[in-house]
C-alpha cells in the first residue's frame, strides 16, 4: 500500500467524548469513523486490525474442533418469547413491513438453539469432550445501550465471536468449558493483550450456573474486580455483593484481604445448563432409547472491544503498538528525499510484497518528521528508513517497535531484503 492511497481520515480535532488514550488514537490514526452515537465505521486500516484479531480467534477455536457458521442479524421475536427473553432491556425490536415482530440480535442463544433442534436426534451427534459439538460465528451484534463510551469499548453495534456448545451431561459441559477457558488465555496471549485475567462472574440475563469473565485490568474499566492477596480467588464485584453484601473486602475462600481493581471485560463464558434447550424443546435419544435434553455452554469474545483494548494499552495517543500478528502492516518503508533512496525503497517494497508480506510505503515529499509521526499512528512493528545520508555509509536504518521491546539496527544496504526478512522471522 502506498501511504498516500490509504483512504483514511486522521482526525485532528478530537470530540469531547474521546477521553481515553485508545479512543483518541483510534480517531487520530484513522482506524475508525464515528457514524452515529456508539456506531463506528472501521476504515480500511482499522478493518485490517479487526480481521487479524478474528484470524487468531478462528485458528484457536478451529484447533479444538469448533465449527464456524453464520446466523442472521435479525430474528423473529417469537424465538425470544420461547425463552422468556423478549423483554431484556438491550433488545432492539421493530415490526417489519410484512407485520412480523423482529429483533436485531444482541446475542444468538435462541437462534443457535433453534438450528440445533432442527437437526439433533441422537446422542451420537453430541460426542464427548474434547470433541464436543461447538458452533461459533464472528458477527455484528446490536445492543440498545443507553450510553456509549470510550469508542470501541462500549458501542451499540460491535463485532463479537459467539460460540455455543451442546452436551449430554454436566460433566462433559464442565470438561469442555475448561478447554475453552484455556483456549481464551491462549487467544489473548497471541493477541498481545497484557493483564487479562479470568474471574468468577455473575450469570445475569443468561441464566445458568457457572460463569467466568476475562477482564483486562485497566483504570479505564467500568467493572470492579476483587482479587485475593493470598489465594487464587478472583471475582467480579457483583458476585461478591450477591453472596456477601456486608463484608466484601475479605476473600470468601481464605478470609484474607481482597485487592480492588478495575477491568474491561473482553470475554465471557457461561455454563448455561438446560435453560435454552428445555424452554425451546431440544431433545435427543440416548443409548437406551430415552428422550433427553442436552445441556449447553456459551462463549463470547468482544472482537471489536479487544481492538479498542489493544489501542488503550498502547498508552500514547499518538503511537499504536501492535504485535506482528495483529499489526495492519508488518513493515513500513520510509524513504527520505528523491533519487537512490526512493529507488531502493520501491525495490524493497516490491520484493517484500512478492514474498507475501503486508507492507506500507511512504515515498511522498512530506517532511521526515511527519512521515515518522504517521508511521507511529499506523503501528507497523518494523520500519525500514532509507536516507541519502545512510546510503553514503552503505546502510539503512531498521527500527523494531513491538509490545515488549524497541530496538534499532543499521543493516547493510546490500542486504536490505534479507535483513528485513530476518527481523520478521525473529519477531513473529
Ligand atoms: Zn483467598
Amino acid at each position: 500500500m502506498q501511504i498516500e492511497n490509504l483512504f483514511i481520515k486522521r482526525t485532528k480535532e478530537l470530540p469531547a467524548d474521546a477521553t481515553t488514550s485508545g479512543h483518541k488514537l483510534a480517531l487520530k490514526g484513522g482506524y475508525i469513523h464515528q457514524t452515529g452515537a456508539g456506531l463506528y465505521t472501521y476504515s480500511p486500516l482499522g478493518f485490517k486490525v479487526l480481521q487479524n484479531i478474528e484470524k487468531i480467534v478462528r485458528e484457536e477455536l478451529d484447533a479444538v474442533g469448533c465449527q464456524e457458521m453464520n446466523m442472521p442479524v435479525v430474528s423473529p421475536l417469537s424465538l425470544w418469547k420461547e425463552t422468556g427473553r423478549e423483554s431484556i432491556d438491550v433488545l432492539l425490536k421493530f415490526k417489519t413491513r410484512a407485520g412480523i415482530d423482529a429483533v436485531v440480535n444482541p446475542t444468538h442463544e435462541e437462534i443457535v438453539t433453534d438450528y440445533v433442534r432442527s437437526i439433533l436426534q441422537s446422542y451420537k451427534q453430541l460426542p464427548q469432550s474434547p470433541n464436543s459439538l461447538c458452533l461459533y460465528q464472528i458477527q455484528t451484534k446490536y445492543r440498545d445501550e443507553l450510553r456509549a463510551r470510550a469508542g470501541l469499548i462500549r458501542c451499540r453495534e460491535f463485532m463479537m465471536k459467539d460460540a455455543y456448545s451442546f452436551h449430554t451431561s454436566w460433566d462433559d459441559l464442565n470438561n469442555f468449558y475448561n478447554i475453552i477457558l484455556n483456549v481464551y488465555h491462549k487467544i489473548y496471549d497471541r493477541l498481545g493483550m497484557k493483564n487479562v485475567i479470568d474471574i468468577l462472574a455473575p450469570t445475569g440475563d443468561m441464566g445458568g450456573k457457572i460463569s467466568h469473565e476475562f477482564q483486562m485490568v485497566s483504570e479505564i474499566g467500568e467493572d470492579t474486580i476483587y482479587t485475593c492477596s493470598e489465594c487464587d480467588y478472583r471475582a467480579n464485584k457483583e458476585v461478591l455483593t450477591d453472596k456477601d453484601a456486608d463484608d466484601i473486602l475479605v476473600c470468601p475462600k481464605c478470609g484474607k484481604p481482597l485487592n480492588k481493581l478495575r477491568g474491561v471485560e473482553v470475554g465471557n463464558i457461561f455454563q448455561l445448563g438446560d435453560k435454552y434447550t428445555k424452554s425451546m424443546s431440544v431433545a435427543y435419544t440416548d443409548e437406551n432409547g430415552k428422550k433427553q435434553i442436552p445441556v449447553m455452554g456459551c462463549y463470547g469474545i468482544g472482537v471489536s472491544r479487544v481492538f479498542g483494548c489493544l489501542l488503550e494499552q498502547s498508552e500514547d495517543e499518538s503511537k499504536a503498538v501492535f504485535n506482528m500478528a495483529v499489526a495492519p502492516y508488518k513493515v513500513h518503508i520510509i524513504s527520505i528525499g528523491d533519487g537512490e533512496a526512493k529507488v531502493l525503497a520501491e525495490k524493497l517494497y516490491a520484493d517484500l510484497t512478492s514474498a507475501g508480506i503486508e507492507v506500507i510505503i511512504d515515498t511522498t515529499d512530506d517532511r521526515a518528521g511527519s512521515k515518522f509521526a504517521n508511521a507511529d499512528l499506523i503501528g507497523a512493528p518494523i520500519r525500514a528508513i532509507i536516507s541519502p545520508k545512510n546510503i553514503e555509509k552503505g546502510v539503512f536504518e531498521m527500527k523494531y517497535s513491538g509490545l515488549l521491546k524497541e530496538y534499532s539496527e543499521q543493516i547493510s544496504i546490500n542486504n536490505i531484503f534479507d535483513g528485513v526478512m530476518e527481523i520478521i522471522k525473529k519477531e513473529q
